[in-house]
Order: structure tokens, then C-alpha cells, then sequence
């Protein structure tokens, strides 16, 4: 049945539209307003009544940067040892023994939390020679974040860091007393082994649901690491599969240089709304510091590599995440689009973007940014899940200056929590400082919920079709137990997510 009528909710438009109905058609939405003026527009036509019981209707919400196809796979391969539970690097290495047990061979990934070293008793991270007594022979990395790793003899030797020539540009090696490298580095992360294709799949098909849309995503930029990643994507959208629409950034240069990406000719945009390429993302930086505490500049590329690699997808008209974490990148990042021609950068599709620039610009830059008109990017749960400093993420300051931050939970499997939206949102209504009064970089309810609706599907070029409520726009849906403009601000991360609907159908519970 094509017609659709969603009633007997509270619904939240996020536009000027009101009602407490919405007719949809052929997975868009026809109209919003009060159920009996609805059906009477419709006249004879039968129509298909999905009685929402009182529950919340409101656009479903959009991921401004995910890493979809690493988090599933982190669900399904690799070890999650967050602290939070664990409590001690002893306790971390007796898991990973047993699980060395019962897998025998090959590598073993462990997956931990930002800051590891603040967060367990012994006040440091796990060292290399404890790994290799409980994985002696074959290669293991805990990540502590994604940007920082302890790696094995093994894993050091698989990934050829045992040869100084292989350290590339910006990553930190640190060492013994003699030299040698012991065993921690940043920015290792993607010379790791990745998954192939049907692992992707499956590991999508099995945690995809459980992991988004249970969250009530409906849409989410995605960045794949690997070919295989993308054939996923594309498998899976082919058997109408995907549980959410998808835009995918490829990461370069790790799925190929920037050159052969741009020579196909597809601009962002290209594919159909259900899984669309959405453009390249590169590092600017990386981890911004040393890993363990030290905070420094960890730059990619030289600034001509840079200017000439925005030139490059600017002229191919294909949008950039660029991923920059400390003042310099950020800095660089903006340069290099100001050196642009402003007609070329008119062509985009959707400006380019500063991943994490709205977590880490510092607060006399908030005007440059904002006046540089680069979308700027926001993980609002940093603040709990990274030791973060009193001006970090100062979201007040930049909304106040014109700019419409994009909501990205940049999951990657690190925090469990993390890839809720709403956790994301209470967490940018209820911050505190470290004193426990509320924080000056607040954000109110309304503006929280739009940095993962409306300024999201904006931040991606897709304001026009996602984000809010009316005519035209796709009929995706989050339904909720509870209002989060109504209930106390502390109880928005736990309000219940019953539904997700993408084109106005249900996405079924895992
Ligand atoms: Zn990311």
C-alpha cells in the first residue's frame, strides 16, 4: 500500500509544520497535521494506519560520522576491554590470555577506552613485554582509542615497525632507554589486517541494527577503510539490506590515493538514497599528541600537499572530511580551503568539512571558523568518554557565532554507549564543568536535537530530504517513549528508542 498514515503521536516536526499525524507516500512524506483533516484529503484511498499509542514521532536521526563497517566488526572480532569495567592492566592481560586459549593463532585486536593509562590502577598502559608473555608468538594490539597502540613483538614485526623506515609522517614511536621502539605508537591504526568483504557483511547483517538503529539512525556517514568495506556497502544495499541510509566518505589515501578515487568522476551525491557516495576523508592530523599525555602537532602533510589535495576534490566537486584535532591542523585545514577558488567551492555539493573541529578549536578561533563557512563537526560524548580540558567542545560559543554544528558520534567501537544520539544530546544539554555547576559550553534541548537532525542532513548536503518534518521530505522516522523536550534534561540519554522507520518501514529489532 503506497499512502501511510502515522497517528496518534506527539510529534516533533522540527519545522513549521504541526499536527499529531503524518501521511506519507512512497517512503516521503506527504503532509503533517491533525489525523482527521489528513484522511479527509486522501478521500476513498485506502491507506495503510500505523497507530503510533502516544508515543514521540520525530525525524530520524542522522550520523554525521560513523566508522559503521569497523564498529561491527569491533563487535564481532575483537576483544572489548573498555575501563570502565576493567580496572587494571592485570585484569586486561588476563582476559586477553584466556581469550589467547581459546585462539590459539593469528591476531588478536583488543579494543579499549581513550586515556587507558589514566584509567587503571597501575597509572600506565599495558607495556610490550607483558603483551608478549600472554601472547607469545603471535601478533596482538590493544587499542586505547583508535590512535593509540601497544603492539606485541609479533604484531610490531607484521606491521614492519621493528624498521624505522616504515614510521610514516606524524606518528609517535616511543622507545627504551636504547632506542629501540618499545612497543607504543600512534597512528597504526590503519596499517592493522582488515576484513574481507563477507566478513563485512555479516558482521553488518548481524550488529548494524543493535548498534544504530536501535539508537533511532536512520541515516549515517560512514567511513570505510577498505575496499572490501565498500563492496560490503554496495553487497548489501543490492540485497536491500541496509538497515539506514548510508553515505560513505572512503578514507584516503588507505582505500587508494586520492587521484584514482577523483579520475572515476563521481562527484558526492552519486547513488541513490539509500547508499550514496558522499566523498574522501583524509587526516589532517591524527592523534594530536603523543598518546600518553603530551600534547603536539602530528600533521600529515605539508601545507602544498594539502592545498593541492582540496584543490583536487574541489574540482572533482567532491565533498572532504578532513579530520583535525589540534590548533595547527585546524589552521592548515582552513587554509587550504581558503586557498581555493570560491566558484569552484560554490560547485560542492556540501562545503568541505573539519572533523572534530567544533571538540577542539580553541575558543579566540571560533570566529575564523565560523566566518570560513567549512562545516564544522562535533563528538558531543567526548566530553565523558575523554579526559578533556575545561575549553574543549565549546559548542555555547560557536552557535552563538553563526554556526550550525553537525552531530557525528564518530563511533568506532570504542564506547560502548557512544552511537546513541540521544546519549549524545544529553551529554551537550547537561555538561557540567569540573566543579559540577553547569557548564558555559551548553547547548538547550532544541539546538541539541538539531546538531543530529537538521544541521546533520545539512552537513552532508541533505537538508532538503533528512532532518526535519514536511512535505517532500524521506519518511524516516525515530518514535520514542518519552519527549526529549519534555522530560528533565538528566533522563534524555535513557529515553526509550520502540522504533526506527526508513522510508516509512519499520527496520525490525535484531
Ligand atoms: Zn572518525
Amino acid at each position: 500500500m503506497s499512502l501511510q498514515l502515522f497517528s496518534g503521536a506527539e510529534v516533533e516536526t522540527l519545522s513549521t509544520e504541526t499536527g499529531d499525524a503524518v501521511l506519507a507516500e512512497h517512503g516521503r512524506i506527504r503532509a503533517v497535521g491533525e489525523r482527521r483533516a489528513l484522511l479527509a484529503g486522501i478521500g476513498a484511498r485506502e491507506v495503510e494506519e500505523i497507530d503510533l499509542e502516544g508515543a514521540v514521532l520525530m525525524p530520524g536521526f542522522v550520523d554525521g560520522h560513523a566508522h559503521m563497517e569497523l564498529s561491527c566488526i569491533t563487535q564481532e572480532q575483537h576483544l572489548q576491554l573498555h575501563a570502565p569495567p576493567m580496572t587494571s592492566v592485570v585484569q586486561i592481560l588476563a582476559a586477553i590470555a584466556e581469550r589467547r586459549r581459546s585462539q590459539p593463532t593469528g591476531w588478536i585486536v583488543v579494543r579499549s577506552s581513550f586515556a587507558l593509562g589514566q584509567r587503571v590502577a597501575e597509572g600506565r598502559l599495558p607495556r610490550q613485554e607483558e603483551l608478549d608473555r600472554v601472547s607469545p608468538g603471535e601478533p596482538l594490539v590493544v587499542l586505547a582509542g583508535l590512535h593509540v597502540a601497544v603492539l606485541n613483538t609479533p604484531a610490531m614485526q607484521a606491521l614492519a615497525l621493528d624498521d624505522e623506515s616504515q614510521h610514516g609522517r606524524g606518528m609517535t614511536v616511543h622507545r627504551h632507554p636504547d632506542g629501540t621502539p618499545n612497543g607504543v605508537f600512534t597512528e597504526v591504526w590503519d596499517r592493522l589486517p582488515v576484513a574481507d568483504e563477507s566478513a563485512v557483511v555479516a558482521a553488518i547483517r548481524r550488529r548494524a541494527r543493535g548498534l544504530f538503529s536501535a539508537h533511532g539512525t536512520t541515516s549515517l556517514s560512514t567511513i570505510p577503510t577498505s575496499t572490501d568495506d565498500v563492496r560490503a556497502l554496495q553487497a548489501l544495499h543490492g540485497a536491500g539490506e541496509l538497515p539506514f541510509r548510508v553515505r560513505f566518505y572512503p578514507h584516503v589515501p588507505r582505500v587508494g590515493p586520492i587521484e584514482s578515487l577523483l579520475s572515476l568522476g563521481a562527484t558526492s551525491g552519486f547513488g541513490d538514497d539509500r547508499l550514496r557516495f558522499g566523498g574522501v576523508k583524509i587526516f589532517v592530523d591524527g592523534e594530536g599528541g603523543d598518546g600518553i599525555g603530551v600534547v603536539y602537532d602530528d600533521l600529515k602533510w605539508e601545507r602544498r600537499e594539502l592545498d593541492e589535495l582540496v584543490r583536487l576534490a574541489t574540482e572533482a566537486r567532491v565533498q572532504l572530511f578532513m579530520h583535525a584535532v589540534t590548533e595547527t591542523g585546524i589552521r592548515a585545514a582552513m587554509a587550504a580551503v581558503r586557498a581555493q577558488s570560491p566558484a569552484a567551492l560554490a560547485q560542492l555539493p556540501a562545503p568541505h568539512r573539519i572533523e572534530h573541529s567544533g571538540d577542539y578549536v580553541p575558543i579566540p578561533l571560533i570566529g575564523e571558523l565560523a566566518a570560513s563557512g567549512v562545516g564544522v563537526v562535533t563528538t558531543p560524548h567526548f566530553v565523558s568518554s575523554e579526559v578533556v580540558a575545561a575549553d574543549f567542545q565549546p559548542l555555547r560559543g560557536l552557535v552563538d557565532a553563526g554556526v550550525a554544528p553537525i552531530g557525528a558520534t564518530d563511533t568506532t567501537g570504542t564506547v560502548p554507549q557512544g552511537a546513541s544520539p540521544l546519549y549524545n544530546i544529553a551529554s551537550m544539554v547537561n555538561r557540567v564543568d569540573a566543579s559540577g555547576a553547569p557548564s558555559p559550553h551548553r547547548l538547550t534541548v532544541h539546538e541539541a536535537v538539531r546538531v543530529f537532525t537538521t544541521w546533520s542532513a545539512a552537513g552532508q548536503g541533505e537538508g532538503a530530504e533528512k532532518g526535519a518534518l514536511r512535505p517532500g521530505m524521506l519518511a524516516d522516522f525515530a518514535v520514542l517513549a518519552e519527549n526529549p523536550f519534555r522530560v528533565e534534561s538528566d533522563r534524555i540519554a535513557d529515553i526509550a528508542v520502540l522504533h526506527s522507520y526508513v522510508g516509512g518501514r519499520v527496520v525490525q529489532r535484531p
